[in-house]
């Protein structure tokens, strides 16, 4: 039997209609909620993806910006955009777009972005407080896959959950969020990587598999235990005879998965259109910290 698809692009459209009913309610007081977005370079996937973020923004009535900044631009340029942004009030959210140049020293420009307009979650003290289980912001990525299990009715708790890839933007928060003691996580998570030797001892233990390593098809299907959950993160383009001279794979081949599987997410549709609906209610979170 095939297994049951999570459609990630309708349980983002829910959220991005509930988010949007609140906005509509906020601007009934005469206030908007706004997102400035930093995106420096010409990387053609950032360039994608801010524009998604831009395109979300509008449809559910947030304003946002991007400041495009030429890949050349100095540290001390891009920090002083930094703070410009920390010290707009027009703007709730502020997010720099990753990866930066090689010249540019991210963790100085992360660290400088204020705390309570940190809607990426990347900030080390909204790390710390997802650690200890009291997070203010929800890092999207891994907040947006809790989010897609929540809402298909799959509950993590004392179950296996095995993440490859440990990752600062999926892996590492994820298996923070999972093993936190609440209801839509409580799970036994093993987080493996490049130096786990045998991967797939691990992945056929997984009641519910994550795989966020950016390695197209990694996960075959003997890899995976029957009937587990299969969650797929990557993105990776690979030539293909198309218009666009690529297509889009998961880090999951998925026909083979889908034999296996009790549910697994799709590449595209899955757990991309989640992201983005996550940062849209992060930036709600961020106005609301700064309207009391
Ligand atoms: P990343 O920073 O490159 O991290 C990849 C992780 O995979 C690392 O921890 C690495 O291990 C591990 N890995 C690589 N090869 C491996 C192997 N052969 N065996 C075991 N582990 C291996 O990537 P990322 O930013 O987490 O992204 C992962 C994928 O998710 C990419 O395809 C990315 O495009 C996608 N992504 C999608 C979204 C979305 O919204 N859909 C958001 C973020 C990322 P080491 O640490 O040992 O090097």
């Amino acid at each position: 039997m095939k297994a049951k698809l999570i459609d990630g692009k309708a349980i983002a459209a829910q959220i991005r209609a509930e988010v949007g009913e609140e906005v509509a309610k906020i601007k009934e007081q005469g206030k908007t909620p706004g997102l400035a977005v930093i995106l420096v370079g010409d990387d053609p996937a950032s360039h994608v993806y801010v524009r998604q973020k831009g395109k979300a923004c509008e449809k559910v009535g947030i304003h946002s910006i991007t400041k495009d900044l030429p890949a050349d631009i100095s540290q001390k340029e891009l920090l002083d955009y930094v703070n410009q942004y920390n010290n707009d009030p027009k703007f709730n959210g502020l997010l720099v777009q990753l990866p930066l140049p090689d010249h540019i020293d991210s963790q100085r420009i992360i660290d400088a972005v204020a705390v309570k307009k940190d809607v990426d979650c990347f900030h080390p003290y909204n790390v710390g407080r997802l650690t200890i289980g009291k997070p203010v912001f929800m890092p999207a990525t891994p907040a947006g896959i809790v989010e897609l299990l929540k809402r298909s009715d799959i509950s993590p708790s004392g179950r296996h959950v095995v993440i490859i890839g440990r990752s600062n933007i999926v892996g590492k928060p994820l298996a923070n969020l999972l093993v936190q003691k609440n209801l839509d996580a409580n799970a036994v998570v093993t987080v493996v990587h490049s130096a786990a030797g045998d991967i797939a001892h691990y992945t056929r233990q997984a009641d519910i598999l994550v795989a966020a390593i950016g390695k197209p098809e990694f996960v075959r299907g003997d890899m995976i235990k029957n009937n587990a959950v299969v969650i797929d993160v990557g993105v990776n383009r690979v030539d293909a005879d198309n218009e666009k001279g690529y297509r889009l794979v998961g880090d999951v081949a998925f026909e083979e998965a889908n034999e296996i599987a009790s549910h697994i997410t799709p590449v595209p549709g899955g757990v991309g259109p989640m992201t983005i609906a996550m940062l849209l209610k992060n930036t709600l979170t961020a106005f609301h910290l700064q309207n009391g």
